[in-house]
């Protein structure tokens, strides 16, 4: 078999592009200095986090004073949900949100004040149920919450059609667009209320992000207690270099994203790969079969052996692949997102996911194949295992 090292794990994170690379070392030289001081030279570090507030509202679509710079998507979904709950009622989520919004619901709305909206088995969020949610008398929900991509499955929900419901019917709704932003175009993301993203999943440095708030909100949101920072919705230093680096990738990553040559070559490696996955391995499902995907990831369940030796013997040919959510990979816990899929708690233990980035090519696909099927020889032969690569070196 061939000995390579293939990163396939970019819902988790990704690496750092060059072009944020190189802002965020241009800003720590040129720009260090807090934006909230007096000082002319400071002022320079104000102006370019004004600047780089410009660029992601053009690359997002909306307007430079709906753009709050967070430290990911996870303080966004804490940030909407804890807002939400502040105006009393109920928070309607879809079953599949990612724990960033599903635990801040259950927390701040507590029990009675969550309602779940069911998916398919697909994955898809039954179109129906959220409209008699909507249509309920009486009960207008405080937020509604779905995601744009799923982070196990890459299922695609109908943010558009949600969000133009929502509207229809005062209710803010909500979109965790971390994992669509860098993949997809962002347009028409910034008709959705709220808009929540995370840097490190399109190229950009971690612990930064984006929070679209909704258009007119003068009154400070106060997210947390502290200084006035981001017009008083945000207390803290801002990190411009953290920022700077963030806008950097959005623009590289919306090419790619807007892209639909590069996507449908991305999709049709993906493809090829899961039928010959399926077709050497029978028994393998595709996770999300027939529901549209991110063009870039494959979510399957394998057949007999459990994630965690796959995952394990994989990691020692060079492959860097997971069970799911990075979250909560490793912790044995069953997923909600398989869970509401309807698939049952054995196959979820066999569940794995293939998620590639803009880097990635059709030899890494092939080699991954390769691998699985000599991890499958190993698994089935009983034979102890040894690592193929010299794992210090990667
Ligand atoms: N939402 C989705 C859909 C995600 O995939 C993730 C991370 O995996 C998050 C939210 C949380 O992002 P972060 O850990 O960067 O705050």
């Amino acid at each position: 078999m061939s000995v390579s090292f293939a990163y396939f794990d970019h819902h988790a994170t990704t690496p750092l592009c060059l072009e944020a690379r190189e802002a965020w070392l241009r800003a720590h030289s040129e720009a260090w200095m807090n934006p909230s001081s007096l000082y002319p030279s400071a002022g320079r570090s104000r102006r370019l986090l004004e600047e780089a507030r410009e660029e992601c509202a053009e690359l997002l679509g909306c307007e430079p004073a709906r753009i709050v710079f967070t430290s990911g998507a996870t303080e966004g979904n804490n940030a909407v949900l804890r807002w939400a709950a502040s105006r009393g009622g109920r928070a309607v989520l879809s079953a599949v949100e990612h724990p960033a919004v599903r635990e801040p619901a259950w927390q701040f709305f507590g029990d009675g004040g969550v309602c779940e909206l069911p998916v398919d088995e697909k994955g898809v969020v039954l179109a129906d149920v959220l409209r008699a949610e909507l249509e309920t008398p009486g009960t207008k929900p405080a937020v509604v919450s779905v995601m744009a991509a799923n982070n196990e499955t890459g299922v695609l929900q109908a943010w558009r059609e949600t969000a133009a419901r929502c509207a229809e019917h005062g209710v803010p709704y909500h979109c965790d667009a971390a994992q669509w932003i860098g993949k997809r175009p962002a347009a028409g993301l910034a008709e959705c209320a709220w808009v929540t993203l995370s840097a490190h999943k399109f190229g950009g440095p971690k612990g930064v992000g984006v929070l679209i708030i909704p258009a007119g909100t003068f009154s400070p949101l106060r997210l947390r207690a502290g200084g006035p920072q981001e017009s008083g919705h945000r207390a803290g230093t801002e990190d411009y270099p953290g920022v700077a680096a963030m806008a950097a990738a959005l623009a590289a990553r919306a090419g790619w994203a807007a892209d639909e040559q590069a996507r449908a070559k991305a999709s049709a490696w993906r493809d090829a790969f899961e039928s010959r996955l399926m077709k050497h391995l029978p028994g393998t499902q595709v996770v999300g079969s027939g529901a549209l995907r991110s063009e870039t990831v494959s979510m399957v369940i394998v057949p007999r052996h459990p994630q965690l030796k796959w995952v394990t013997r994989l990691g020692e040919r060079g492959f860097c692949v997971s069970t799911g959510s990075a979250c909560s990979s490793g912790k044995g816990n069953p997923s909600p997102v398989l869970q509401a899929m309807g698939i049952d708690a054995e196959a979820m233990g066999r569940a794995l996911r293939f998620s590639a980035g803009p880097e990635t090519v059709e030899a890494d696909w092939e080699g991954l194949l390769e691998a699985l099927l000599d991890v499958w020889e190993v698994l089935e032969s009983g034979v102890r295992d040894r690592p193929k690569v010299d794992l210090s070196r990667l």
